[in-house]
């Protein structure tokens, strides 16, 4: 029996730091500043017009319930002051963390490649600095356009140097871009694996349709649309896995590791046994054949968090695929912020010590060896 008195301490999978709105406009060269997203709000505080790359929008500022969403998933002190980032942590008892931006949701809204790649560049130079020199458990993502994939390698080879060891990639690539399926990127998926980073994809990273004012992820409306609109979001990740391994991907690059971030467990089971049929039960139009079966690949390439999911656990236990990862999803509202605690001893409570280990602690340091240990489980 575990003592729920005791602190459960978890690395996390899924965090978020929100970077300062104007750090792109301040720091590059004046003519790619001023292409880069500005908002210009209306005098009534109702609407704006938002410019970025030679092109202009106009969306409602968030009111009522949008402004209370914005604000609740941005209400951790830590969410955008780095001082007050490990005491949040500290608190809820998350230990190391992969972190994830926030200004590069606007990535698919660029169109000239040069403004993309200088402002990734900017990012990240910035996330290195005030994100990953604070503290060894802090792990930031890097950047890279999927605009142009020459400069996806470049910046990407470019980061390992500098010490990033994971790489963040948008679900779907750039609308103007090949899919992930296409031999186009074979030179990135050689950088990623050459560079031993982690290929960290993150669900609800569809690209933002502008014609929708740029909110991510509205596709459905009426009733029932903030469930379905939340529950689509995960279905990217899963599509995103099942490209790179369709291809041929994950194969050629046996060494390449692959994270879906906030998208569940469970998934990863289920896709790889559809996967298994197809490629078996249509032998005869497969293309390119795979020298391991999807199974095979999925269960030994691809790496899950989940945050509350109450099946997560079993898909290591009842399903046998072990690279089950906890995520806080820091600040966000959709995560454990104010509550990890009690998720964590929900989930686990109940459960081997071995697993928790693993989906908590091991599966986190297998992919991001050298974290320092975590303090002994203490008293809350
Ligand atoms: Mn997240």
């Amino acid at each position: 029996m575990s003592d729920t008195s005791k602190k459960i301490w978890a690395n996390s999978g899924d965090s978020h730091f929100l970077e300062p709105e104007d750090l792109w406009r301040k720091n590059l060269p004046a003519r790619l500043a001023e292409l880069v997203p500005r908002s210009e709000k209306d005098p009534d505080g109702l609407w704006e017009t938002v410019h970025i790359d030679g092109m202009s929008f106009r969306r409602k500022l968030p009111t009522g319930k949008s402004k209370e969403f914005f604000e609740a998933s941005n209400r951790a002190p830590g969410a955008a002051d780095i001082s007050k980032r490990l005491p949040d942590l500290d608190q809820e008892g998350i230990w190391a963390e992969l972190v994830f931006p926030s200004l590069g949701m606007w990535s698919s809204s660029f169109r000239t490649p040069e403004v993309l790649r200088e402002a990734l560049r900017v990012s990240n130079d910035w996330a290195y600095e005030t994100i990953d020199k604070v503290s060894p458990r802090l792990i930031s993502t890097a950047q890279v356009s999927t605009l142009d994939i020459n400069d996806a390698v470049t910046e990407l080879e470019r980061c390992a140097e500098m010490g990033y060891r994971a790489v963040f990639m948008p679900v779907t690539p750039h609308p103007l871009q090949k899919d992930y399926n296409q031999d186009d990127w074979e030179p990135f998926w050689t950088a990623v694996e050459r560079a031993n980073m982690v290929l960290a994809f993150h669900i609800g990273t569809d690209p933002v349709d502008l014609s929708t004012g740029g909110s991510m992820g509205a596709v459905y409306r009426g009733p029932g649309g903030a469930v379905l609109n939340y529950t689509e979001t995960t279905f990217g990740g899963q599509r995103a896995v099942m490209k790179m391994v369709a291809s041929g991907a994950l194969d050629r690059h046996a060494d390449l590791k692959v994270l879906v971030s906030e998208g569940g467990a469970t998934w990863v089971p289920f896709v790889a046994d559809r996967m298994e049929e197809g490629y078996r039960q249509h032998a005869m139009a497969v293309r390119p054949k795979l020298k391991r079966s999807p199974k095979e690949i999925i269960y030994s390439q691809v790496y899950a968090s989940f945050q509350h999911d109450e099946s997560a656990v079993a898909a290591m236990t009842g399903m046998g695929y072990n690279n089950v990862m906890w995520g806080s999803d820091y600040p966000h509202m959709e995560g454990t912020y104010g509550h990890t605690q009690e998720t964590l001893h929900g989930l686990f409570d109940d459960v081997d010590p071995k697993v928790r280990e693993r989906i908590t602690v091991g599966t986190f340091t297998e992919l991001f060896p050298g974290v320092p240990a975590m303090p002994a489980s203490a008293s809350v």
